[in-house]
C-alpha cells in the first residue's frame, strides 16, 4: 500500500498521481524503446515527439500565438532574472519593475546589475499585502521593459489585472501562477516559470516570448544565456532536461484533457474560495492578504501567534498535512494548493483547522 500524504509544499509541489504512475510504469521501457525517457538520447526520435508535442500542447493550452517561441531551459526562474535583463536591456538600458514579494525584489536587484531600474510601485511598506493599482503613466514609456511577478508565492497574492504598457514590453515571472488559470499570452511580451509548481519536476523553466523580441542581445552575452541559442536550436542546442520535460508533456495532457485552463481556474476557484471562506469566517486564523488580490495557488494564513503558528504546523504533520509553513522568512502558514492538489487535501486541511481551533477555545 503506498501511503501519500497531502503535500502542501510550495514547490518542488504537488503532482498528478496519474502522471506519476504513468511515469512508474513507463520506467523501464518507454513505449517499446527498451529503456526510460531518462536514458535516452534526446537527439533520439522517440524523444523529438516527446518534446514537439509537449511545446505543441502548451501552445494549445495557453493559447500562445504564433508568433511566439516557447523554450525549456534550465536555471530555474532565478536564471531568468539575469536572462531577461542581458537580452532586453538593449536600447535604453533602463527597466521598470513592481515589486510585490521577495522574488520580485530579487529580479529587480539582479537586473540593476545590467542598467537602470526603476521601481514603478512596491507594497513592501504594507509587507506585500496588495497588489498597487497601475497604469500607463506609472511606466517610463521609453523603458525597455516592465516587469512583474505575477502569482507572488510567499505573500499569496496575485495580479488581479494586467497593468496596460502601451507600446513597452511586459513581462512576468509566472512561476506559481502559470497553468493555474488563462492567460491572454498576448498581453505579455515574454512569461517565464520554473516548473517545480503547476508543471513538473525543478530542473525545467519555461520562456514564452515574443519572437522578435529575441536576437538583440550583445554580442559577448554567454551563448547559453541568449535566447536566440533556444530558438534556434529548437531548445536543443545541448542537451535539455530531457525527463522533465517528458513529466511537463504528460502534465500538459492531463490538463487538456480535462477541460483546459478555464475548467482549471474553476476547480481553483473552488478549492481556493472554500479555503479562504473557512479563514475569514473563523475567529482564530486570519488571511493577510487584500481581498481582491488573493492567490488561489498559495493560501497564506496566521493565528496571530507565532508559537500557535508553530504547533500548528506541526501537528498538520502529524495529520498527514505535510509543509504548511510559511516561507522561512515571514513564518506563519502557507497551503499551497496547485493544480494537482485534490479536493480531498482542502477538506482534510479545514477540518484539522476546525480541530485545531477548537482545541484553543
Ligand atoms: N519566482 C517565484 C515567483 C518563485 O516562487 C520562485 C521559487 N519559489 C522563484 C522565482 C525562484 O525560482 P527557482 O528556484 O526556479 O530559481
Amino acid at each position: 500500500m503506498v501511503n501519500r500524504v497531502f503535500n502542501f509544499s510550495a514547490g518542488p509541489s504537488i503532482l498528478p498521481e496519474s502522471v506519476l504512475a504513468k511515469a512508474a510504469g513507463e520506467i523501464m521501457d518507454y513505449a517499446g524503446s527498451g529503456m526510460s525517457v531518462m536514458e535516452m538520447s534526446h537527439r533520439s526520435k522517440a524523444f523529438g515527439s516527446i518534446i514537439e508535442g509537449a511545446e505543441n500542447d502548451l501552445r494549445t493550452l495557453m493559447d500562445i500565438p504564433d508568433d511566439y517561441s516557447v523554450l525549456f531551459l534550465q536555471g530555474g526562474a532565478t536564471l531568468q532574472f539575469s536572462m531577461i535583463p542581458l537580452n532586453l536591456m538593449v536600447d535604453s538600458f533602463k527597466a521598470d519593475y513592481v515589486l510585490t514579494g521577495s522574488w520580485a525584489e530579487k529580479a529587480a536587484k539582479e537586473a540593476e546589475k545590467f542598467g537602470n531600474v526603476k521601481i514603478a510601485a512596491s507594497s513592501k511598506e504594507d509587507n506585500y499585502t496588495f497588489i498597487p493599482k497601475l497604469e500607463y503613466s506609472d511606466f517610463r514609456s521609453y523603458a525597455d521593459y516592465v516587469h512583474i511577478t505575477w502569482n507572488n508565492t510567499i505573500f499569496g497574492t496575485k495580479w488581479p489585472y494586467i497593468p496596460d504598457t502601451g507600446l513597452i514590453p511586459l513581462v512576468t515571472d509566472m512561476s506559481s501562477g502559470i497553468l493555474s488559470e488563462p492567460v491572454d499570452v498576448s498581453k505579455f511580451s515574454l512569461i517565464y516559470a520554473g516548473a517545480q509548481k503547476n508543471i513538473g519536476p525543478a530542473g525545467l523553466t519555461i520562456v514564452i516570448i515574443k519572437s522578435n523580441l529575441i536576437g538583440r542581445a550583445e554580442k559577448r552575452i554567454p551563448v547559453y544565456l541568449d535566447y536566440k541559442t533556444h530558438m534556434d536550436n529548437g531548445s536543443m542546442y545541448n542537451t535539455p532536461p530531457a525527463w522533465n520535460i517528458y513529466i511537463a508533456g504528460m502534465v500538459f495532457r492531463k490538463l487538456l484533457s480535462e477541460g483546459g485552463l478555464q475548467a482549471a481556474s474553476e476547480r481553483n476557484a473552488a478549492k481556493a474560495g472554500k479555503l479562504y471562506d473557512y479563514i475569514d469566517a473563523s475567529r482564530l486564523y486570519s488571511a493577510p492578504a487584500a481581498a481582491g488580490d488573493r492567490s488561489i495557488m498559495n493560501v497564506v494564513f496566521v493565528t496571530g501567534s507565532e508559537e500557535l503558528d508553530k504547533k500548528f504546523v506541526i501537528e498538520a504533520r502529524e495529520h498527514g498535512l505535510i509543509d504548511l509553513n510559511g516561507h522561512r522568512s515571514i513564518g506563519g502558514m502557507r497551503a499551497s494548493i496547485y493544480n494537482a492538489m485534490p479536493d480531498e487535501g482542502i477538506d482534510a486541511l479545514i477540518s484539522f483547522m476546525e480541530e485545531f481551533e477548537k482545541k484553543q477555545s
